[in-house]
């Protein structure tokens, strides 16, 4: 046996098709495009490349895409001052600050100046609570409802499975267990103090590696058959290197997302869901 490789791109591209024959529905139905806001401050090389692609992205589904590009000296209080002032416009539906912010500046300060109904990264604990709840709102963080996504249109049962989740961050394993528990999914969270994780990870029906550990997951964490999501990226040597040993893990499970091209071409396209859904909410159209 072999497990089927996810394409994540192939999903993505598919899901952006979506998203832009939805914006083009409700811009020739008289509204506004969605926009999305993008704060960028600081020089780090990567943040640089993830936000030239989301605006790309962004463009090209008919959203429109600003970008604020404070100096990288600034202090908390210009960013906040910033960010409150997008919150307050009117003509901004959703708003994302990238990280990492440059060290002087308050993370947590700043992201609170953004309301729950302009979270695009749907990082917001108003967003996250309601997702704890067991009734999301409209937005969630787009790395889980990503994977979420892959295993939807691999057309995988969740109700009554068994899922593992390695890594509890609060961007990406804990809201994944929550959105799996809310699909009815069976779900154990794992992390680093977690004991037998081979053991506990050989029982699951979907695996999901988010930990930051180049390979570590290897053949004998894997049920023969499991769905396995590596969601892990590690720069190693110029390559990006996922948590899964492929070359292991591949002939054991069912299906497996690759990296690169698994789950991180969907964390985009999900922003740009978040910012379709919160621009539709404020017009007070029903969601899609
Ligand atoms: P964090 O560093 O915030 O969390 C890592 C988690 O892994 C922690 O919960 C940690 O446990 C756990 N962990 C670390 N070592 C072990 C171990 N040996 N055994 C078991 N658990 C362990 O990372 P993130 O959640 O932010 O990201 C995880 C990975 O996903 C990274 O590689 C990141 O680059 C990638 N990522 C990819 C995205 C994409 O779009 N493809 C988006 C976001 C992240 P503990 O809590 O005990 O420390």
């Amino acid at each position: 046996m072999s497990a089927t490789i996810v394409d994540g791109r192939a999903v993505a591209a598919e899901l952006r098709a979506e998203l832009a024959t939805h914006v083009t529905e409700m811009t020739t139905a008289g509204n506004p495009p969605p926009s999305l806001a993008v704060v960028l401050c600081g020089d780090d090389p990567a943040s640089a490349i993830y936000v030239r692609n989301k605006g790309r992205a962004a463009e090209r589904a008919g959203v429109r895409f600003t970008l604020h590009r404070p100096p990288a000296e600034s202090t908390t209080e210009e960013l906040v001052a910033l960010v409150r002032s997008l919150d307050g416009d009117d003509t901004v539906d959703a708003i994302l600050v990238q990280l990492p912010l440059p060290s002087q500046i308050d993370p947590d300060a700043v992201a609170s100046c953004i309301s729950p109904e302009k979270d695009a990264d749907g990082f917001h604990p108003y967003n996250f609570g309601r997702l704890a709840e067991g009734h999301p709102g409209v937005v969630a963080p787009g790395t889980p409802l990503g994977c979420m996504e892959l295993l939807r249109r691999s057309g995988v049962t969740l109700r009554g499975s068994r899922a593992v989740v390695v890594g509890r961050s609060a961007i990406v394993g804990r809201p994944l267990a929550l959105m799996l528990t809310n699909a009815d999914s069976t779900v154990t969270i794992c992390h680093s103090r977690t004991r037998d994780l081979a053991a506990v990870c050989h029982e699951a029906d979907i695996l999901v590696a988010a930990i930051g550990r180049p390979r570590m997951i290897d053949a004998s964490f894997v049920k023969p058959g499991a769905f396995v999501i590596d969601v892990g990226t590690t720069p190693q040597d110029g390559v990006v290197v996922g948590d899964v040993d492929r070359d292991s893990v591949e002939p054991v499970a069912g299906w497996l997302t690759p990296v690169p091209g698994g789950v991180g071409p969907m964390t985009i396209a999900m922003l740009l869901r978040n910012t379709l859904a919160l621009a539709r909410a404020r017009r007070g159209l029903p969601q899609v």
